[in-house]
């Protein structure tokens, strides 16, 4: 064989078609830790994996055999009393005078195999790493939705709040802080459109008789059936509040004298009518429509006034500021 074949940086061998190996050069023996007359003259399946020599048979003959080449075949080879070594063979079958041979080159495949398992595990390390990806985008999406049903929760909490506060626990009508809002609120939109707006403030007649002859729970009784009955009474605009202790507002936006009385009146026949659910009692009313001068508190100081007025003329009676005496009443205004 050539010195240079015979030395040459891969492995180099001949075989006769029944797969004898006919030469074989000294590079592919140092790869295997043969000498050349334990393989010379013997079939390649010595010098192959149990695999490889399936693979050799149902493959490599058939196609070298058919073609006359092979091309980038892997194949494992079996040093002597090592592990097998990778190997990338090319072929060529040559037919000539002195016979047919088949020259193979054997590449190692070993950097090769090395550089694959890196670009593996780097594989299997980006998709570790998008899996905890996704992982963590599920959990944030997780901790997204709780976030906005807290959110959720605690807007519905600020508005049960917000209803509570603005409440009287007895009776369920608005508080006193929040009539004021509201009749603030109703006086600058009426006043904004040059719509009317009437107030009637009521008080329970000799109430504290009530409480001193049923007790203090039918007092409450009473109180509750009042702020039903003005409810009852009113349109959904209307806003009737509890003023303080027996004392109740309704603030009627978009209603003029005639109606403020009609339905302070219609609330004190309601009240007088009432006797089947409780103790029997009367209100006294007094009504203002609002002027163009007034403000919060004049407004109501007319509607207290008109109140104070229709208690001195004997109670269970609706008063409008306008028909106060003004000559006789020490309240009117000057
Ligand atoms: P008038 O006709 O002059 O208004 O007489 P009145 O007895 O209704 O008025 P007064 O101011 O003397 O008494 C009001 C009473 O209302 C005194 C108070 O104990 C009672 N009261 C105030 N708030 C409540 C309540 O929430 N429940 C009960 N049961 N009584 C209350
Ligand atoms: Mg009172
Ligand atoms: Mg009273």
């Amino acid at each position: 064989m050539d010195e240079h074949l015979n030395h040459a940086p891969c492995g180099y061998l001949t075989l006769a078609d029944d797969g004898t190996i006919l030469t074989i050069n000294q590079t592919l023996l140092n790869l295997l830790g043969y000498d050349i007359n334990e393989l010379r003259g013997k079939h390649i399946n010595c010098m192959m994996t149990v695999s490889s020599r399936s693979f050799f048979q149902l493959y490599f003959f058939p196609l070298i055999q058919l073609q006359g080449t092979v091309e980038e075949m892997y194949l494992p080879l079996q040093p002597k009393g090592e592990n097998p070594l990778p190997f990338l063979l090319n072929a060529l079958r040559k037919v000539t005078e002195k016979g047919t041979a088949t020259h193979c080159m054997f590449t190692l495949m070993k950097r090769r195999r090395e550089y694959e398992q890196s670009i593996l595990e780097i594989k299997r390390e980006m998709e570790e790493q998008n899996r905890i990806k996704e992982e963590m985008i599920t959990e944030l999406e997780l901790l997204q939705r709780q976030l906005e049903h807290k959110q959720q929760e605690l807007v519905e909490m600020n508005s049960r709040l917000k209803v509570l506060a603005e409440t009287d626990g007895l009776t369920g009508l608005k508080n006193r802080r929040s009539f004021q809002e509201s009749l603030s609120l109703n006086m600058s939109l009426c006043q904004e459109s040059s719509l009317p707006l009437s107030l009637l403030l009521l008080d329970v007649d000799h109430f504290k008789n009530i409480n001193d002859t049923f007790g203090h729970l039918t007092g409450d009784k009473v109180l509750q059936v009042l702020a039903l009955l003005l409810k009852e009474s009113t349109k959904e605009d209307d806003v009737v509040a509890r003023y303080g202790g027996e004392e109740f507002a309704v603030i009627l936006p978009n209603a003029d004298q005639p109606q403020a009385l009609q339905v302070g009146e219609k609330i004190r026949s309601l009240a007088e009518a009432s006797y089947s659910t409780s103790p029997w009692f009367t209100v006294s009313i007094g009504a203002v429509t609002m002027s163009l001068e007034d403000t919060v508190t004049s407004l109501q100081s007319k509607a207290d006034r008109a109140l104070y007025s229709s208690k001195r003329n004997g109670r269970n009676r609706v008063t409008h500021f306008d028909f106060l005496h003004r000559s006789t009443d020490p309240n009117s205004l000057k």
